[in-house]
């Protein structure tokens, strides 16, 4: 019977190193192994070129390099792309690459499918199927580099992880990612450019200040009212304002980094001056700043985008007291790649 190969993208460079030692081989051999996987990014031992022909066979035969194929992609007449992301189980999840002036933005997912409840969102009408390894969070990364440099003549600049699932409940993955995106013997990238964006769930992000990450943190709040967030973020009962709040204080304490509140205005559930004076306190508590997100609509009738006047007054009320605000336009909506617009409606496997 033949035995299951293991995707070599699991072992560790130490792991792989000790393995090469075990052989008869030199510690040093699992280091150029290890480049071709996360500098490199290649999925084939055979372009392993610095190693003996022996080698990659050895290789071939013990290991398997899972890799993500990009299934389909949209393009967006504001230029964003969104690519169906085939995983090697054959599930799918989405990636957007968005361009904005002379930078690129990749939005990648964490999860197949998500296990929250936010009722705004498209993605939360599929169930969770399973969280993604380290090396498909970083593969969806790799593809959207190489199509910037493809159709814009330049490398990715920034990650956001606002694409499928929510990233603090796949966190050993996510921040394994986020080392090989960022490490020298990885991609190299800053961890500045990278943003991490959760629905809200305190005791990870208390995780994340003592894990010392160096990337930066969004958190979608779309209220400061805790009966209101209840309504529209059902998961929030178990994971109350005043639990967020303090851990939010405690990320600012040891990481120095202002949090960045998403949050989209709605006709008839946050439109209103009681709204409005609960998020300027809350964001009172610990430095931040607003990101006004336009409301992208997935079909519901219970949701729709508050007034532009309504907006205005979050702006003044927010400047008026030294809180940065800004109105994020969506991209890509006519491909259904903008915020909370992520639900694989092209496939049929999920
Ligand atoms: N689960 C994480 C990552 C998803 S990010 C999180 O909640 O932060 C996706 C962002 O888009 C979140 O801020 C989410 O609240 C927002 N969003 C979801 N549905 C949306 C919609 N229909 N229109 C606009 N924004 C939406």
């Amino acid at each position: 019977m033949a035995t299951e190969k293991k995707d070599i993208r699991a072992y560790s460079l130490i792991e792989l190193q000790d393995f090469f030692v075990a052989k008869g081989d030199k510690a040093f051999r699992g280091k150029q192994v290890y480049q071709w996987l996360w500098n490199k990014g290649i999925h084939q031992f055979d372009g392993m070129t610095n190693l003996s022909k022996e080698t990659r066979a050895f290789l071939e035969e013990h290991f398997t390099i899972n890799h993500i194929a990009v299934d389909q992609q949209q393009r967006s007449s504001d230029g964003t792309i969104k690519n169906a992301v085939k995983l090697f189980d054959g599930r799918v999840v989405e990636s957007v690459l968005i361009p904005v002036k002379d930078r690129t933005t990749a939005c990648v997912s964490s999860q197949v499918g998500c296990s929250l409840d936010c009722k705004f969102c498209a993605t939360a009408k599929l169930a969770r199927m399973r969280n993604l390894n380290p090396d498909e969070i970083f593969d969806q990364v790799v593809a959207i580099d190489q199509q910037s440099k493809a159709y814009f003549n330049r490398p990715l600049s920034n990650i956001v992880f606002m694409g499928m699932g929510e990233p603090l409940m796949n966190y050993k993955n996510v921040l394994s990612a986020i080392d090989k995106i960022t490490a020298p013997s990885g991609l190299g990238m800053s961890p500045r450019r990278i943003t991490l964006s959760t629905s809200g769930l305190p005791k990870l992000i208390k995780k994340m200040a003592d894990d010392e990450v160096q990337f930066n943190l969004a958190v979608s709040l779309h209220t400061a009212i805790q009966a209101t967030r209840e309504q529209i973020m059902p998961f929030a009962e178990k994971f109350p304002l005043e639990d967020l709040l303090a851990s939010l204080k405690y990320w600012f304490e040891k990481t120095g980094k202002r949090v960045t509140y998403e949050y989209v205005v709605w006709k008839g559930i946050n439109d209103n001056i009681e709204h409005i004076r609960a998020l300027v306190n809350f964001c009172r508590q610990v430095p931040s700043k607003v990101n006004l997100i336009e409301y992208n609509a997935i079909g519901d009738d219970d949701f729709k985008q508050a007034d532009p006047v309504i907006i205005d007054q979050y702006i003044e009320y927010l400047t008026a007291a030294h809180i940065t605000a800004t109105i994020r336009r969506s991209r890509g909506k006519d491909i259904d790649a903008a915020c909370g617009q992520l639900a694989n409606k092209n496939q049929e496997n999920t």
